[in-house]
């Protein structure tokens, strides 16, 4: 296809084009900059919605619209769709018709398009859905979370898209938030270095190569943290605090190469995020060294005006946002932010030489693409989309999630010739198993899903026949049906097991909000009406984010937490409930016990201690329902011979860390082996326990091996009450398994 856009290059003025062919990009870019008006690099700022440059129905572009949004207002990007996912087919045409607007431009510059392919590439039709992020977590597998981010990129990249806006880095410590799903769970070195993995896998060789897309971490800084658990409501974070636990994931994200970055839509301490120069430039610019694009979230900016009161005109919003150090804007409904800018540079509210900074940004994002080159969907990537071999890795991603949480009795495995009842609203759900970013925004519309995607009904049935498969469920999770406990009882006459499948169904960001995990009550009868009935219950959860299940736990013989686990979750379960996968995931969170149990794994000393009466007092004030790390497997795991190199660590010298684990019962496995520590004393309070390091290994029955971790003081460091992060001398305690060694810093 010849669309006359091997481009700038020959429209540089005359002394420039035989240069610029042999420049470097940054000089293309510069040469570039040069030659734009102000109305054009306010357009490259600019990020619109779909639904802007489309009509109603989906996939199909409004000329007239396109027309406007690129010529006129001459936006530099698009994102989204106008409701749900598009063929591989529909997105080549959608993003041609767009790149061949951007080619009857003056300066012929490419759009740029950005998608969120949250776990997989959420928007095209049959692209591979993986676990979610908290899935992942539980994985403990950076390699798994590598493969699958390379799977996402390429069908992203098949389907014409070079911008993913992944992977949300926020740190999931407060489980009522409706984003909890998306994020790795509580802990920060489990955050940090899955996200620094998935960023060098999306951004693979620079963006060289033609199955990379530029990842976006997000939303910095601190979205998850906000006090009342709602979506996009207030943070208060002394800064210690937000050094410590939230901000590491966004530095090693940096250092991993990410290109582009989102900006929190939620304010901190009273300043919107979108506004905050000291966030966006002085630590991300200045201290973390990001050089890449700062979008906002959608339509952030205006909602400094709108939402949060502190610009008392739309354009004094976009000026705040623009000189606090925001490249573009994600408006995205209409070119209000297009008119605002040029109106504030006009009258000298924001310098010129911010708009040629963010510009530059851009520009040089889309020549890092290949944008330039070749801005149009690539057919040959299109042999890249729905490999049968993403099946497989979809399936060992949602095995490696799978976490037993409890087991009494070996109730699991089921037996091969048993008869199961198999009852609650997610037994025939498909979007309860996928989540948010399924298709569609929200997940919940089953009509857009692959259409041989299995419910945990249909995988049990597959494996013991469906005469020995009875069901109360109907499809839709909501259905009365559903909950019917009359039913039930009737039907587990014939039964030797229910397995029981609650949780939630899909939501993503503000409709997901709640004001409480307590399971729903209408679920809870359903599980106390299975009990009831004498039969052992197995209770299979998917769920984004932990509810309440403390009162039920005792009458249930099994758990599996499931999370949102993907295209193969119903497999992965069938799998495991059958031991035809042995279970290995580990909570990537304390499991609550009760709302006012929330303590997380890394507490504080005297959040360990309960104080009874006086000095009276108990060392559990730790007491999740099931603790951080906490995962059962269907063979023993011990672990023996733990030891160090040194009993002194001075310095930057090494510390090596020696255990043997033995798979000591009848069952092949994996297993993840973590290591923490604990400091006995610190200028500041110092953690009962802090994730240092992990390795998964896989041992046959009746296998040992000697597993080894190096730590050094950058592994025992804390932020100290002078906000610098610090390793202090001092002695230090490390656990691995039931295993406990000492060391002492200096
Ligand atoms: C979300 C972002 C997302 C954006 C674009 C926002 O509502 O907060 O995570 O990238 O929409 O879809």
């Amino acid at each position: 296809m010849q669309k006359g856009i091997s481009l700038f290059f020959g429209l540089l003025s005359a002394s420039l084009t035989i240069t610029a062919q042999t420049n470097t990009s940054q000089q293309k870019v510069a040469a570039l900059l040069r030659q734009m008006t102000l109305d054009e690099k306010i357009g490259q700022m600019t990020q619109v919605t779909l639904g802007v440059v489309a009509t109603a129905e989906d996939g199909v572009l409004d000329p007239e619209g396109l027309k406007k949004a690129v010529q006129e207002y001459k936006v530099g990007s698009i994102l989204n769709v106008t409701n749900h996912a598009l063929s591989v087919d529909q997105w080549h045409h959608v993003l041609t018709l767009i790149q061949d607007e951007a080619a009857k431009t003056r300066l012929k510059i490419p759009v740029i398009y950005g998608l969120d392919g949250i776990h997989g590439q959420t928007y095209t039709l049959d692209a591979t859905l993986f676990p979610q992020n908290i899935g992942m977590a539980a994985t403990r597998d950076p390699e798994l979370a590598v493969a699958v981010t390379k799977v996402a990129a390429k069908e992203l990249r098949a389907s014409g898209v070079r911008w993913n806006f992944a992977p949300v880095l926020d740190c999931g410590r407060q489980p009522l938030w409706s984003r909890f799903p998306e994020t790795y769970g509580e802990d920060v070195y489990i955050g940090t270095t899955m996200g620094a993995a998935v960023i060098k896998a999306y951004e693979e060789d620079g963006l060289k190569t033609p199955t990379a897309v530029a990842s976006c971490m997000k939303h910095y800084l601190a979205y998850s943290a906000s006090r009342t658990g709602k979506d996009r409501t207030p943070i208060y974070l002394p800064e210690i605090e937000m050094r410590e636990y939230y901000l590491p994931q966004f530095r090693a994200a940096v250092k991993a190469g990410a290109s582009t970055l989102m900006v929190n839509s939620g304010e901190i301490n009273g300043t919107p995020v979108h506004a905050s120069k000291y966030l966006l430039t002085d630590v991300l610019r200045k201290e973390l060294g990001f050089q890449g694009v700062i979008v906002t979230d959608w339509e952030d900016i205006i909602r400094l005006h709108t939402r949060h009161n502190v610009a008392a005109t739309p354009r004094a919003a976009v000026a705040m946002a623009i000189n606090a150090g925001i490249d573009m804007s994600m408006v995205p409904m209409d070119f209000s932010f297009f008119i605002l800018l040029k109106e504030a540079v006009q009258k000298g509210e924001v310098p010129v030489s911010r708009i040629d900074d963010a510009v530059r940004r851009i520009l040089t994002l889309k020549e890092k693409l290949g944008l330039f080159e070749n801005p149009y969907p690539e057919t040959a990537a299109t042999s890249n989309f729905g490999r049968p071999e993403y099946q497989i890795l979809a399936l060992q991603a949602a095995h490696e999630a799978m976490t037993l949480l409890k087991n009494d009795e070996a109730a699991l495995p089921l037996r091969r010739n048993a008869k199961v009842l198999v009852a609650g609203p997610a037994a025939r759900s498909i979007s309860a198993l996928n989540g948010c970013w399924s298709y569609t925004w929200q997940g919940k519309d089953e009509r857009w899903y692959p259409a041989d995607s299995k419910t945990i009904l249909d995988a049990l049935r597959d494996k013991l026949g469906a005469a020995n498969v009875q069901t109360t469920a109907v499809a839709g999770f909501d259905s009365p049906a559903n909950f019917d406990t009359t039913a039930l009882k009737a039907a587990a006459a014939g039964a030797d097991a229910i397995v029981l499948c609650l949780g939630e169904n899909a939501y993503a960001e503000s409709p997901g909000n709640t004001m409480d995990l307590a399971l729903p009550d209408e679920q809870v009868a359903l599980a106390r009406a299975a009990a009831g009935t004498g039969k052992p219950v197995i209770l299979v959860l998917t769920e984004g984010r932990p509810r309440l299940i403390t009162s039920i736990t005792p009458m249930m013989k099994g758990i599996l937490l499931a999370y949102w686990s993907g295209r193969k979750t119903a497999e992965a379960i069938s799998d495991v409930l059958l031991g035809d996968y042995n279970p290995d995931g580990r909570l990537p969170y304390s499991y609550p016990r009760s709302m006012g149990e929330m303590v997380l794994y890394d507490r504080k000393p005297t959040e360990e201690i309960r104080e009874i009466f006086n000095s009276d007092m108990t060392m559990d004030g730790y007491r999740p329902l099931y603790p951080f790390g906490w995962g059962l497997s269907y063979t023993r795991w011990d672990y023996s011979e733990l030891k160090l190199n040194t009993a002194k660590l001075t310095g930057g010298a090494k510390l090596t860390v020696q255990v043997t684990v033995t798979n000591s019962g009848s069952q092949d496995g994996k297993h993840t082996i973590e290591l923490y520590t604990r400091q006995h004393y610190s200028s500041v309070t110092p953690s009962m326990r802090r994730l240092r390091a992990f390795k998964k290994i896989f041992l046959k029955a009746g296998e040992s091996r000697q597993v080894s971790f190096t730590l050094d003081r950058n592994d025992l460091a804390f932020v100290n009450a002078q906000l610098k992060t610090v390793t202090e001398a001092g002695e230090v305690d490390i656990y691995i398994g039931d295993k406990k060694a000492v060391f002492s810093y200096q």
